[in-house]
């Protein structure tokens, strides 16, 4: 089975994680529809590169992931442009990091919608779609932090382990019918979501950007090296692919060691 001229939806797709996966599929020959924040001329010129690039038909939806009716929507829109939803990767995701007693309880609900609902709205969306088509696969970006915690990410560990629950919910409920939902759970990833965390440490702990990125990743990941955003979006081609029929429900780590210990 190719993936060429299947129509996929890349949650968060307008940075980091999501534009690699976005791009890995596209390399595939996978029409998309991009979704995320950002500034609208630099979304228009990713828009333009990847049709160039990849020849494929790129789409966008300007969804925002807290709003369940603007999902469903996107969902909708999605099918009317490309025809069809045959893969949702639900990535979309913020971060915020302070201990229980000072977190706000705004930034709780932001990351519990984005990090989570979305996912749910997105995939009670498409399903009744892939059931009629009898296809469908559903990747859904969690974290290292759905399995295993670390402190002052309460929300996000929350929603990470959540959807973790979720994804082995849907996988189950799918499972006769030719859909597939697996989540991925990387570790530590150089993106605008971990540089945030880094120039933090750098300034609470009044060392350079450099020595901070060193202590983090030698906090808790063993390789000390990065995971690249391409090596995420190769995993998702593979469940998505030929290959990835049979698996479904799994919670894959790409983690450089870190939920060894
Ligand atoms: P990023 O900040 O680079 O990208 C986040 C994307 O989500 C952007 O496209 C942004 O526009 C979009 N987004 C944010 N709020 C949105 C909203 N309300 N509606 C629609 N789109 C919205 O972050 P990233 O590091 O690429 O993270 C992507 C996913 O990977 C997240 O779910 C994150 O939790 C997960 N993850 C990241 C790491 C890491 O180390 N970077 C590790 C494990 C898991």
């Amino acid at each position: 089975m190719s993936l060429k001229s299947k129509n996929a939806i890349v949650t968060g797709s307008t940075s980091g994680i999501g534009l690699a996966i976005a791009k890995t599929l596209a390399e595939n020959g996978c029409n998309i529809m991009l979704n995320g924040m950002g500034d609208k001329a630099a979304i228009d010129t990713q828009i333009a590169d990847f049709s160039s690039t990849y020849g494929v038909k790129i789409v966008y939806s300007a969804a925002d992931m807290t709003m369940p009716a603007e999902i469903r929507q996107m969902v909708a829109d999605c099918k009317a442009q490309l025809g069809s939803v045959d893969i949702l990767v639900n990535n979309a995701g913020i971060q915020h990091t302070a201990p229980i007693e000072e977190f706000p309880e705004e930034k709780w609900d932001a990351i519990l919608a984005i990090n989570l609902s979305s996912a749910f709205h997105s995939v009670k969306a498409a399903l009744p779609e892939m059931r009629a088509q009898g296809f469908g696969r559903i990747v859904n970006i969690a974290s290292v932090h759905g399995l295993v915690a670390s402190v002052n990410k309460a929300a996000y560990v929350a929603a990470k382990h959540g959807i973790v629950g979720f994804t082995k919910v849907t996988a189950l409920e799918t499972a006769e019918a030719n859909i597939t939902c697996n989540a991925i759970c990387p570790a530590w990833v150089h993106t605008p979501l971990v540089q945030k965390q880094i120039d933090d440490k750098a300034q609470r702990e009044n060392i350079s950007i450099d020595e901070a990125t060193r202590r983090l990743l030698g906090e808790k990941q063993p390789n000390k090296r990065f995971v690249k955003p391409e090596n995420i979006g190769a995993l998702i081609a593979f469940l998505c692919g030929e290959h990835g029929a049979a698996m479904t429900g799994e919670i894959l780590t790409i983690d450089g060691g870190w939920t060894a210990q």
